[in-house]
């Protein structure tokens, strides 16, 4: 019997990438039941400021030494790739054009889940994939819980609400700690470490 396959997507700015967004996509394929996690690091220019950015080819490159390891997951550099502008739903276009008998799951964290609405084409994101959305504690939960109700009443938006799990991490954080001269080893996978260290990045010199 052919069983239809369940694909991940972990799409970020990834900049950097680090145990967080590690944790959740793992944390996503456990409870998905997922048979891989794609990770999609975004291009250089949507809704964020890209100046403090790190150029797409970098952050592929991070981002492969970090999942390097997990068997299921796998790198896509289609945004990154992309001309102009990336927009999760063209993404999701894209994949399900290759893969057009796969289910797709879009993991994201409560703030992307919050913005969701202000992205474009969110219709289409509603339609063609499940949202699974991370909560970081109980506040989390419970507002989450609100937003899914009202997107599912509003879009018929399937979502999956991951129990709590806090990773007190960020990528905002690592770049202030590292500019201050302050240690983020341990933050991200140590060959993602050695990677910024060794390239001096993000030290603002
Ligand atoms: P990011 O900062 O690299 O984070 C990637 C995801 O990981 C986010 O959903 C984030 O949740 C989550 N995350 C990060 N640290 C976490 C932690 N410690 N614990 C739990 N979750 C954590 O990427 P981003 O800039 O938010 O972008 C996310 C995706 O949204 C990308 O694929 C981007 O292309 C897409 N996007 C699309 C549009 C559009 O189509 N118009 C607009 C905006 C974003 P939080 O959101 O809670 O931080």
């Amino acid at each position: 019997m052919n069983q239809i396959r369940r694909i991940g997507i972990m799409g970020g700015t990834f900049n950097p990438i680090h145990q967080g967004h590690l944790i959740l996509a793992e944390q996503a394929r456990e409870y998905c039941e997922l048979d891989e996690v794609l990770f999609v690091p975004s291009g250089n220019s949507y809704m964020k400021d890209s100046d403090e950015i790190l150029d797409g080819k970098t952050r592929i490159s991070m981002t492969a030494l970090a999942i390097e390891d997990n068997p299921f997951f796998a790198l896509s550099s289609m945004e990154v790739e992309r001309e102009g502008a990336t927009y999760t739903c063209e993404t999701i276009r894209e994949l399900i054009g290759t893969q057009p008998r796969a289910e797709y799951y879009f993991i994201l964290g409560a703030d992307a889940l919050f913005s969701i609405e202000s992205w474009k084409e969110p219709e289409e994101i509603f339609k063609s994939c499940i949202l699974v959305a991370a909560a970081r504690d109980s506040q989390d939960t419970f507002s989450l819980t609100e937003k899914a109700m009202e997107l599912q009443t509003k879009y018929q938006a399937r979502i999956v609400i991951l129990p709590e799990r806090k990773i007190d991490i960020s990528s905002t954080e690592i770049r202030s700690r590292i500019r201050k001269g302050k240690s983020v080893r341990y933050m991200m996978p140590e060959k993602v470490f050695h990677y910024i260290t060794g390239k001096k990045l993000y030290s603002g010199g």
